[in-house]
């Protein structure tokens, strides 16, 4: 098979507030409880961006 990678999702906000991004993983289902990790708000919060990140899984040495 070889299939030792899987693919993160993620979101990235922008809090206009603090001005701060950050991102948060999608594999919740969750993305209404987003939050700013400065303010702790979600009233000023912007869906700047999206995407997939492929991480390697290293587990075979046992
Ligand atoms: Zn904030």
């Amino acid at each position: 098979m070889g299939s030792n990678s899987y693919v993160h999702h993620f979101h990235v906000y922008e809090c206009t507030r603090c001005i701060v991004t950050f991102a948060v993983e999608m594999a919740f289902e969750d993305q209404s409880v987003v939050s700013c990790p400065i303010c702790q708000c979600n009233d000023q919060l912007d869906d700047i961006s999206s995407g997939a990140m492929e991480l390697d899984r290293r587990n075979d040495d046992e």
